[in-house]
């Protein structure tokens, strides 16, 4: 059997090697979950909720191993790894309420009695990419399980031991074989394999908008439920009535985090034009300050980029002649490194203001007003995230309401909390994670009618 070699980003060295499964070993999955599907779907809701809590424990109790390992895996700062591990326990125990709460309605009809039901979906298949190994894999896996159904997760080809990992706990913990599978393998091979599967109902899937789009067409031959979170390209409005102190001093870590391989990263900073210089002052020692190094030393901001080929991909955005107006610093020896990096000003159409970069890069434009602010920030074909930095309630509220995106913070930077939804607008994305509403994703509503006459 084939295998994929992980490397450590932060310092070139070898991880492990991992299995890649073949589309037959995808086959074979599927028949397992096949197997499992009726004993899941018909265990009592207490008792799945109660096995979804044990399952939150068992994480709980590895959650500085997991930590550990997305540190070698994915060069994450320790503590957003750390952080990481705990969402997946914060997700299973909030969906862990679900199966006794997943109630369908009562309506009134003529002759006779209409109830519905919310029905699992059936076989869910979880393509994951590398960037957010754990809580990409949590989001889909936890609804998917409290209400019935049955997973194969198909963790991304760089990042595939967090989520092997927690494949084996879930056993611990006491979930029935082929309920939660997880097959390391290639996307062309194993996530096509589950995306082609007659007997695989769902697809949910994060990563780059163009795989994406891929995965709608295959999925629409079958007319495949799926779900879709894409790239995107956010902005963070900062208008000149705004704390502009808190707002530089946060502008780094809104886009720097996880060295910028994140999908809600503000990697277009839209100022008004009366406070640009006074921003770019304030924003400057805020972005040389960012801590890069060891992303397993605690007071580590930064870590690497997650492999070579990605590193070059990044730098290609910052040429020779770009304007860089200032950067921070990186390690010396091996490693993926890039430094943060703010260009401005920037050209309109310069890829690194267009496209997704994925690394530490940001734009930082002038803007004349509110209507210039929300016109150039729905310039893009994403829609995920985006921040607004103003004192003005109204102004707050209006821009929010135009930015046709999915997640917006006020005077905030914050994108995912697990009890509320999550998910692109435009070719962001299609569909909502976590949150309340996440379990219609992986249920189907069935009406029942009883005549009474
Ligand atoms: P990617 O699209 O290259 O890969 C994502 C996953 O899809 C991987 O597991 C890969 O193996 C698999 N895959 C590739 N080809 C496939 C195919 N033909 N059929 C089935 N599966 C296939 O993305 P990536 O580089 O791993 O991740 C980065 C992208 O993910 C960025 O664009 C980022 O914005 C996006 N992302 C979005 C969100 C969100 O919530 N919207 C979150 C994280 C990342």
């Amino acid at each position: 059997m084939s295998t994929f070699t992980v490397v450590n980003p932060a310092t070139e060295e070898t991880v492990a090697a991992v299995p890649s499964c073949s589309a037959e070993q995808a086959d074979e999955a599927v028949a397992r979950a096949a197997a499992a599907q009726a004993a899941w779907r018909s265990v009592g809701p207490g008792d799945r909720a109660a096995l979804l809590r044990r399952f939150a424990e068992v994480v709980d109790t590895h959650l500085e191993e997991l930590a550990q390992l997305e540190v070698a895996c994915s060069g994450h700062p320790v503590g957003q790894a750390r952080w990481e591990a705990g969402n997946v326990r914060d997700v299973l125990r909030y969906y862990s309420a679900a199966p006794e709460r997943l109630t369908g309605q009562q309506i009134p009809v003529p002759g006779g009695l209409d109830v519905t039901f919310k029905e699992p979906v059936g076989i869910v298949g979880l393509i994951v990419p590398w960037n957010f190994p754990m809580p990409i894999l949590g989001w889909g896996l936890a609804p998917a399980l409290a209400a019935g159904n049955p997973v194969i997760a198909k963790p991304a080809e760089r990042t595939p031991l967090t989520a092997i990992r927690i494949g084996e706990l879930a056993l611990e913990a006491g979930l029935p074989e082929g309920v939660f599978q997880v097959l390391p393998g290639k996307g062309s091979v194993v996530g096509q394999r589950l995306v082609d599967h007659e007997a695989v109902r769902k697809i949910v899937f994060t990563g780059s908008t163009e795989v994406g789009r891929h995965i709608m067409a295959g999925c629409a031959r079958q007319v495949k439920r799926l779900t879709l979170e894409l790239g995107g390209k956010s902005a963070n409005i900062v208008f000149a009535d705004a704390n502009l102190e808190r707002a530089a001093a946060t502008a780094p870590s809104a886009v720097f985090d996880i060295a910028g391989q994140d999908c809600c990263a503000r990697s277009r900073i839209l100022v008004q034009r009366s406070v640009f210089d006074r921003f770019m002052e304030l924003l400057e020692p805020a972005v040389r300050g960012v801590a890069v190094g060891d992303p397993r030393d605690s007071a580590t901001e930064m870590g690497p980029l997650i492999s070579a080929e990605h590193r070059a991909r990044v730098a290609s955005y910052v040429p020779d002649q770009a304007p860089v107006a200032f950067r921070g610093t990186t390690p010396a020896g091996p490693g993926f490194w890039f430094p943060p990096t703010v260009l401005a000003p920037v050209a309109a159409d310069d890829p690194a203001f267009t496209e997704e970069v994925f690394g530490p890069v940001v734009t930082v434009v002038p803007v004349e007003d509110e209507a210039e602010a929300i016109a150039i920030a729905n310039d893009t074909p994403y829609g995920l995230s985006g921040s607004i930095w103003t004192e003005n309630l109204g102004r707050a509220l209006r821009v929010a309401r135009a930015v046709e995106t999915g997640n917006l913070s006020v005077n905030s930077h914050a994108s995912v909390r697990y009890w509320t939804p999550f998910g692109g607008f435009k070719q962001s994305g299609l569909g909502r994670e976590l949150g309340p509403d996440a379990l219609d994703a992986f249920t189907e509503v069935k009406n029942v009618f009883i005549a009474t006459d």
